[in-house]
């Protein structure tokens, strides 16, 4: 087993990370301000990237939901699902597309089980991927609101029927 794959099966202290990082990314945000959500973007990125593509495969889609998702990133699944998974899913819980891997929402849903914190939030149906934050970085995403907005045509009222 991987070096990543045995950090992501502790999901609850990626969880303790992630609300760490959640705690200063919006104590920071007075940096947008000062130096503009462009520079900083330029600034954050390949740090962010460094560590994410190491624990998470990162994909860099600029609306990370990681704590949604047992901490598992939802955009390694061949299909980029973001709601679980596919009717695809052999018997054996690997993907009907690389048939060597693991339906990364079998594991995200094991995961989700250990979470003492966001466990529940795998049940919120998440809004279409915005391919227009692809390649940016998720946390000055996370300081402007620029992950909150939605597509046309989502309709979030939906979520409150699941
Ligand atoms: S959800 Fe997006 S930002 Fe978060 S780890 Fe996956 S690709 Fe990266």
């Amino acid at each position: 087993m991987g070096i990543s794959r045995r950090i992501q099966n502790h999901p609850r202290m990626l969880a303790i990370g992630y609300r760490a990082n959640y705690w200063i990314a919006m104590r920071l945000r007075f940096l947008i301000r000062l130096l503009g959500a462009e520079r900083l973007a330029r600034w954050l990125y390949a740090p962010e990237e460094f560590s994410k593509r190491r624990i998470f495969d990162c994909r860099m889609c600029g609306q990370c939901i990681l704590h949604s998702t047992g901490m598992t990133c939802p955009m390694t699944c061949p299909k980029n699902l973001r709601n679980g998974p596919c009717g695809g899913v052999r018997a054996n819980g690997h993907c009907e597309v690389k048939p060597e891997m693991r339906c990364i929402w079998v594991d995200a849903y094991d995961r989700s089980q250990m979470m003492t914190t966001y466990r529940d939030e795998l049940h919120i149906v998440q809004p279409p991927v915005d391919r227009r934050l692809m390649k940016t970085s998720s946390w000055v995403n996370l300081m402007t609101g620029a992950d909150k907005i939605e597509v046309a045509g989502w309709d979030d009222s939906r979520e409150s029927e699941v």
